[in-house]
């Protein structure tokens, strides 16, 4: 459906990046992130609250464990699994939610569904025994999998949840971590994980009058299907069929939700102020039959590796995967190969590059004009900006939604909402009056790291981990940091930074780490810590790469651009391995196994 109509129109280019600027312009906003609320501590806090899991009182936790992580999300989760299967028995997970899954514990809202494959999105399949049910699997099937790892590994045993970290402290004494929560626990832990993952608190959009409202509200990743009636399996939400109903946001949540609030809904309106692109997300079930063909040994490792070899700079002759992601970056690839050999030069690439991306927006905005009736609604779902300026959509309800009489859009033409009231929320000087507001409005990015995970680490000589970082990440890997034994940082950024499938980046951690842990009790050493000058070198190599790639100056603001503003020079240390994610994990592989650890000192 994506390849017909205006697709074949030609494309004027020029014509593109104009709108594209205007679109832009439109949305510039000069207080960036701080248009938003942050809710912890303030009057808003009770948006923060989780309605999935009763709160259960427990006495403080003062014991000693050899690994304490935190975040009880994928990161904690592989991490712990090879902690384990490493020997550690004494794992303990502390996360705020009420249960393990990270944010797919808190994500229940109807629709939510992993937008790369399972195959290689699902972490410790092979290891599980789990198949996969669909190409994309819902969010219960995802969170399911998060409790069984830790019931196969063992890591509710020691587990704490609805338990925030107040306190991380090295003790140089007893070369152990002193850690206290809001629980009243402290208890000590010779080593330390972080994961606490990049999008994990809510954010509302600072609209006027947001405390007046009267009516019902929640954030997409509170879901209060008590309100709401239906389920996360996407059961009906009943009890909205005589409600008025409003969502403000059209990102990735949104997109996944609103088919079925289209259907639940009396009246539903999407509050649009940037839409999404949506392509086409061709999600079908996965053939048991198939699957034993291919889990053989290693089966899972082996898709990993080949979706990554299909992303950036990757050479791979067959896709296994075949999502969205793939496709993506094949038709780029594809487009470069168009190139005579001798004309492939940097200027050229990127120029074949944005060509693609020119043809594949037009299919994407030839999609609204197929799929939905109106022509005006139609018009005003396209997309105008790249396609890696935001994050991409792939679903195929979205758009048909707005055939149904009872969805409306009300675009903001980039404005936003202008004033939440007593009785609803106002755009464009009209008051549409409602029973319940929704707020799609994402998760904070742009913050401080140490407002985000809700503490400082303190490290050695009461070094703080802010002023570590104060002009930019410094690791090595994006693991270790100097001047913080023992504590070992799970996410992307200076390590393989693949974005399109974070698991993949923390899977490979978690054996990493696992590996380290296990030598240092082996040699009997109480720390490891990266040296200043592996450190120093590793930043040096990542400083001499292309950087970031992802949008361009044309982009619409969003968290992907920092919301449009300058984000400072300590953003240019926020880049992977130069030579990209497959050739970093080769790397990581040699330097793991080894067992030098170079540039680490064991003492
Ligand atoms: P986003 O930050 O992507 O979207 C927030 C939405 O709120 C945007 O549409 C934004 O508009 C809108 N908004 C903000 N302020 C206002 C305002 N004042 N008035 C009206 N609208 C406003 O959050 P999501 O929760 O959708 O997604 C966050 C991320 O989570 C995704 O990018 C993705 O990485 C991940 N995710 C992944 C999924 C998956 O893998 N399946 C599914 C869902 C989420 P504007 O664009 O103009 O800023």
């Amino acid at each position: 459906m994506s390849e017909a109509g205006t697709a074949k129109r030609p494309i004027d280019k020029q014509a593109l990046l104009a709108k594209y600027r205007a679109e832009r312009d439109k949305r510039l906003r000069p207080e960036g992130n701080a248009q938003y609320l942050e809710l912890k501590g303030s009057h808003l806090a009770h948006y923060l609250e989780d309605p999935y899991t009763p709160f259960i009182e427990r006495a403080p936790v003062t014991d000693h464990v050899t690994f304490a992580f935190v975040g009880g999300g994928f990161a904690g989760l592989v991490t712990g699994a090879r902690l384990v299967e490493a020997g550690v028995r004494d794992v303990r997970i502390i996360d705020k939610a009420g249960d393990f899954g990270g944010t797919w514990y808190w994500n229940r809202y109807p629709g939510a569904q992993c937008d790369t494959a399972s195959m290689v999105y699902m972490p410790l399949l092979e290891e599980t025994g789990h198949r996969p049910s669909e190409k994309y699997a819902h969010a219960p099937e995802i969170l399911e999998q998060c409790r069984r790892i830790g019931r196969q590994y063992g890591l509710y045993d020691h587990a704490l949840f609805h338990t925030e970290i107040t306190d991380l402290a090295w003790d140089q004494g007893r070369s152990a971590w002193v850690i206290r929560t809001n629980r009243g626990d402290e208890f000590t832990a010779s080593f330390v994980g972080l994961g606490t993952g990049p999008l994990h608190v809510p954010k509302l959009p600072g609209i006027p009058g947001i405390e007046r409202f009267q009516g019902h509200s929640f954030h997409t990743s509170r879901w209060d299907y008590g309100y709401t009636g239906g389920d996360p399996n996407g059961a009906l939400m009943e009890k909205l069929a005589d409600k008025k109903v409003a969502i403000i946001g059209t990102g990735a949540t949104s997109v996944q939700a609103v088919p079925h609030l289209a259907r639940a809904c009396g009246t539903l309106y999407v509050v649009q102020r940037t839409p999404s692109s949506v392509d086409v997300r061709a999600n079908q079930p996965i053939d048991p039959e198939w699957f034993e063909g291919i889990a053989t040994p290693g089966w899972q490792q082996r898709w990993l590796e080949n979706f990554t070899e299909n992303q950036a700079g990757g050479t791979a002759e067959v896709d296994l995967v075949q999502d969205g992601w793939t496709d993506l970056s094949r038709r780029i690839r594809a487009k470069i190969a168009q190139l005579p050999p001798e004309q492939r030069t940097p200027m050229n690439m990127l120029a074949a590059y944005e060509d693609s991306d020119f043809e594949k927006m037009e299919e994407i905005r030839a999609r609204a004009e197929q799929v939905v009736k109106d022509k005006e609604t139609a018009e005003k779902l396209k997309a105008w900006y790249r396609q890696l300026c935001k994050r991409p959509c792939f679903h195929d309800e979205y758009l048909e939604a707005f055939n149904n009489p009872n969805t409306h859009l009300v675009d903001t033409d980039g404005q936003g909402v202008e004033a939440i009231t007593e009785k609803g929320f106002v755009v464009a000087g009209r008051e549409y009056e409602v029973d319940c507001i929704i707020y799609a409005s994402g998760f904070e990015v742009g913050t401080e790291y140490r407002r985000r995970a809700g503490f400082d680490l303190t490290g050695r000589d009461g070094l703080k981990l802010s002023q570590a970082w104060a002009e930019g990440m410094r690791t090595l890997h994006g693991v270790h940091v100097h001047g913080f034994p023992n504590a070992f940082f799970v996410q992307p950024t200076q390590g393989a930074n693949l974005i399109s499938n974070v698991p993949h980046n923390l899977t490979e951690s978690g054996r990493t780490i696992a590996a380290i842990v296990a030598a240092a009790l082996e040699r009997g050493a109480r720390e490891v810590e990266v040296t200043q000058e592996a450190q120093d070198a590793w930043v040096e190599l990542l400083l001499k790469g292309v950087g970031r790639m992802l949008g361009s100056a044309d982009c619409t603001p969003g968290y992907y651009n920092n919301e449009g503003q300058d984000p400072g020079p300590a953003a240019r240390y926020n880049v992977g391995y130069p030579a990209g994610p497959s050739a970093f994990f080769r790397y990581l592989q040699g330097w793991r196994s080894s067992g030098a650890f170079e540039g680490l000192a064991f003492r």
